[in-house]
């Protein structure tokens, strides 16, 4: 079942129900917000032989898409896109279906195409089949090309709530009151929230050696704002597990000092002034320590 994205689900219930599916879509927005995902929960839906879209069923169309074996979904997931493989799919697409009203091809980081696919790309979609419906899945659509954008309907997806970002960590076996947590500071990116939990083993030693002097030394060493952004990632958990067992008022107001210097991150501050403003918090922190 898909967590959130409950606008884009409302669009396409409507529209599987009037059976108004277009042929191409571009589905945008973060990576590791569920898009791929969608697209193919989207196909299901789309293919299913109850009529029940995004809804669990058991229903022998529904059955194989959960195996990844319906013959009307193709996912093309690979490195590179090569022109081999769209030309591949680009026959099968004048194929009718072989059990449903239509045939899927859900194409995952389809800016990888390279030049030659792409124009080959562009071929098939200039002479659609009433019964194909390609979804492209990016999140790079300025690295597509504006005549394979000009024939697809893009639909944006917005980021995951922190609370959708939490069920969904919690589903996935992690512990609740961490993924509470780290949902507050993984943009709504289910892929940086996993990549926090993992990384928690690691980054819990870092808070109890730091001092102002390492502090200092390790954001000399920090070029560009996603290494920033990483080093306040991992300090923001070492300071969870140690919030965890103090309670130590001085810490949760560094956690959200953290928390802010992630958000500016995101609306572009400087580096320079991101990395000035993590060190005079660090010092207060750390003198507190003492
Ligand atoms: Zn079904």
């Amino acid at each position: 079942m898909i967590t959130g994205h409950s606008r884009e689900k409302d669009i396409f219930t409507n529209i599987i129900k009037n059976k108004s599916l277009l042929n191409s879509y571009i589905f945008s927005g973060k990576n590791g917000i569920g898009k791929k995902f969608f697209a193919e929960e989207l196909a299901r839906s789309a293919l299913c032989l109850e009529e029940k879209a995004f809804e669990d069923c058991e229903c022998s169309s529904c059955t194989l898409a959960r195996q990844e074996n319906n013959p009307d979904i193709r996912v093309v997931d690979d490195d590179t896109i090569k022109i081999d493989r769209v030309r591949d799919f680009a026959a099968d697409a004048h194929i009718s279906p072989y059990f449903g009203k239509y045939k899927f091809f859900i194409i995952n980081n389809a800016h990888l195409m390279t030049r030659d696919a792409a124009n080959s790309f562009l071929k098939t979609l200039e002479e659609p089949s009433p019964t194909t419906v390609f979804i492209l899945v990016t999140h790079k659509e300025a690295s597509l090309l504006p005549t394979i954008k000009s024939r697809c309907i893009e639909v944006k997806f917005g980021r995951l709530k922190s609370e959708e970002l939490a069920y969904i960590l919690t589903q996935k076996g992690y512990e609740a009151a961490k993924a509470s947590s780290i949902s507050q500071v993984a943009s709504g990116s289910v892929e940086t929230a996993v990549y926090l939990m993992e990384q928690n083993a690691e980054s819990m030693e870092a808070f109890q050696d730091m001092t102002f002097e390492n502090t200092l030394t390790s954001l000399m060493k920090l070029k560009n704002r996603d290494e920033i952004k990483n080093y306040v990632f991992n300090l923001y958990i070492s300071i969870l597990e140690s919030y965890k067992t103090t309670y130590d008022d001085t810490l949760l107001n560094f956690m959200n000092d953290l928390l802010l210097v992630i958000k500016r991150l995101e609306y572009n501050i400087n580096t320079e002034m991101a990395k000035m403003y993590l060190l005079t918090k660090a010092e207060e922190v750390l003198s507190e320590k003492r």
